[in-house]
């Protein structure tokens, strides 16, 4: 893990990196406030250690700075101070930071409060990700989409990169749950998921949306493309079998697709694509429908 050090004095960083770096941590020293704030924004350290007293800029006003910013709520702060003075280690901590150690420091209790301060830092993460993934198929949840959409959707105002937006349920699934039970179901529901992740790219969102419902979020992409992808995924899915003692089961997905062309908000784009799938739905099912035109781009030989 990054651990960022904080300090004005060349001394100071020298002492504190090398006794942090016995625990094979990744360590970096920045000289003074501003130069600190600099290399947080850099490095996206896992903890960071700030002193106190520095001319440039004081340990409080960093603090201050990075707490104030989403992107630095989660990181902890460990205050260095020479100062013994209650009321300095009151507003430290008032001003977010986890902990403080006193200088000139212990190097075993210095050591003993990072690998503290990291197992947390270490176990919210892991909370932010399993909060933001579906246990069964590992697929993102709406929470993660949520999230993303309202980045991407920054982006978009900020530099105009389109977004486009795939909504697809199960066609039927209803029957495959009460015919052959929910192990069977679930099962489905993983393969069609697998096919959602085989065919994204990178930076592509697939998302399990509600019970058999999914979502893929394409960042810089037209509808077009993202009809494409979901088409291709259309006819992966009618090769799914699934043994359900012998017999094989099949299933169809319908989809919609839209992007945000003339869209003023995320929301204004899931409906969009809930309504393109809405038309599929209607027109036959295991088809991509594209919202603008609401044309069907694919649609089954089988049916
Ligand atoms: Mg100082």
């Amino acid at each position: 893990m990054k651990v960022l050090i904080i300090d004005d004095s060349p001394d100071a960083l020298a002492i504190a990196k090398a006794r942090l770096s016995k625990d094979g941590l990744d360590i970096i020293c920045a000289e003074g406030g501003s130069a600190g704030l600099d290399a947080a924004r850099r490095e996206n350290p896992d903890l960071i250690l700030l002193d106190v007293d520095m001319p440039d800029m004081s340990g409080f006003d960093v603090c201050r700075e990075l707490k104030g910013s989403a992107e630095f709520q989660m990181v902890p702060v460990i205050f260095l101070t020479g100062s013994t003075d209650v009321n300095d280690k009151v507003k430290g901590l008032n001003l977010g930071a986890v902990d403080y150690v006193t200088k000139p420091f212990d190097a075993f209790e210095l050591r003993a409060r990072v690998r503290a301060a990291l197992r947390t830092k270490h176990l919210q993460d892991l909370l932010v990700k399993y909060s933001r993934i579906d246990p069964l198929t590992e697929l993102w949840n709406r929470r993660a989409l949520t999230d993303h959409l309202g980045q991407e959707w920054a982006k978009l105002q900020r530099h105009g990169t389109p977004i486009a937006f795939i909504m697809s349920d199960i066609d039927h699934f209803k029957r495959v749950n009460d015919t052959y039970g929910h192990r069977i179901g679930d099962e489905v529901i993983c393969r069609v998921a697998n096919v959602l992740i085989e065919n994204s790219r990178q930076s592509d969102l697939p998302v399990r949306y509600g019970g058999e419902e999914f979502a893929v979020l394409l960042p810089d992409e037209s509808v077009q493309s993202a009809a494409t992808l979901a088409e291709r995924c259309r006819e992966e899915v009618e090769n799914i079998r699934v043994d359900a003692g012998g017999e094989k089961v099949s299933v169809t997905v319908s989809f919609g697709v839209a992007d945000t062309a003339g869209l003023s908000s995320p929301e204004a784009l899931i409906e969009s694509a809930d309504a393109a799938l809405y038309q599929a739905k209607n027109t036959g099912r295991n088809r991509v429908v594209t919202a603008r035109a609401e044309q069907t781009v694919g649609r089954s030989t089988l049916t």
